[in-house]
């Protein structure tokens, strides 16, 4: 996984401009989710949302971060004025931050323009329904400021990403509220680490989705499998992330693997078996062959279609692969010898 910057920035929430900081009663997490306005609109999704669907927001700062690259991850930190303490209370993932401002022309806000200079994808990026107060994570960076009042900072620690989502994530699920934004919290993180969230989550939203994905494949009259395959061939791991299908947003990784699925018969590459749910659905896995972390692309020649034992066996077992190339796969598992097809017929 190559390192993502990642940077806290301050934030006000003040609509009235920057002079007035601080003393505006209608600044803060609350009128943020309310009302859009400056540093406001960074989350107010439905207004700052340009043709290509990505949403523009703004940070005060004096001086850009020169070291940020595209892709990295802002943190939003802003003061609670009721309490006068810290919070970190939201996230863009894959963030852009463009060096001079630009006055957006598309925003309708009465009269008013705005200026934005960051640009992210809405997938990515949320206003956290509860807030996170600072003091763990200036412990993590040990610090007595995690950022200075207008600006940022730059950590190169992915930990505390990865610790702040983590106790969104939490926090949402014992608060029992805001169950699709633990759908959005979990694509974070996996966008952070390069792995699913595998922790306090009950559902595989991945396994959802790709369930979905199968759904509308299924209702298409007369599906061809030559088509699917036709289509998987073409696919490049630089293809854009996200797909668009009957209108919703989906991962692209996640229609790759549910047309794998698909392809493959929904039966294991290894032993044949597939386990049909009670809603008669078919139930299968996709392994992938060099993991994600270690940079393996989505694409079909790095997955197998495997049950549930066959997928734990090949992830953890003592495996040696003998070859290896876009049409099969030969290797040992556990002293048997495999050879797999990853042809697309
Ligand atoms: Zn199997």
């Amino acid at each position: 996984m190559e390192k993502l910057s990642i940077i806290i920035a301050n934030i006000t929430w003040n609509p009235d401009g920057w002079r007035n900081t601080y003393t505006n009663p209608h600044a803060g997490h609350l009128y943020a989710r309310d009302t859009p306005g400056h540093e406001c609109l960074n989350f107010k999704f439905d207004k700052p949302i340009d043709k290509n669907g990505n949403v523009h927001g703004y940070v005060q700062w004096t001086f850009p971060p020169k070291k940020f690259l595209a892709g990295g991850i802002v943190i939003f930190y802003s003061r609670n004025l009721k309490t006068n303490k810290g919070e970190i209370v939201g996230i863009y993932g894959k963030a852009e931050i463009i060096k001079t401002p630009i006055e957006t022309d598309y925003l309708e806000f009465g009269e008013d323009k705005y200026l934005t200079n960051i640009i992210t994808e809405e997938r990515f990026s949320m206003l956290f329904p509860i807030p996170l107060s600072e003091k763990k994570y200036k412990q993590i960076v040990n610090t007595k400021r995690l950022v200075p009042q207008i600006g940022f900072r730059l950590i190169d620690d992915q930990n505390l990403a990865k610790a702040i989502i983590n106790d969104e994530i939490i926090a949402l699920k014992r608060s029992g509220i805001k169950q699709d934004e633990l759908k959005k919290l979990a694509s974070i993180y996996k966008y952070i680490t390069g792995d699913p969230y595998k922790g306090d989550l009950e559902t595989d939203y991945d396994a959802e989705e790709q369930d979905e994905i199968i759904k509308v494949l299924n209702k298409k009259k007369e599906i061809k499998k030559e088509d699917i395959a036709r289509e998987l061939k073409k696919l490049k791991p630089t293809d854009p992330e996200i797909v668009i299908l009957t209108g919703k947003t989906y991962g692209r990784d996640n229609k790759t693997i549910a047309e794998l699925k698909f392809l493959r018969d929904f039966k294991c590459q290894i032993c044949g078996t597939t386990i049909i749910k009670k809603d008669n659905t078919q139930y299968i896995e996709a392994a992938h062959i060099t993991q994600k972390k270690d940079k393996g692309p989505e694409t079909p020649d790095n997955i197998l279609i495997l049950c549930p034992n066959h997928h734990k066996e090949f992830d953890f077992g003592d495996k040696q692969i003998i070859k290896r190339n876009k049409e099969k796969i030969i290797f040992i598992l556990n002293s048997t010898k495999y050879e797999v097809s990853l042809a697309l017929e």
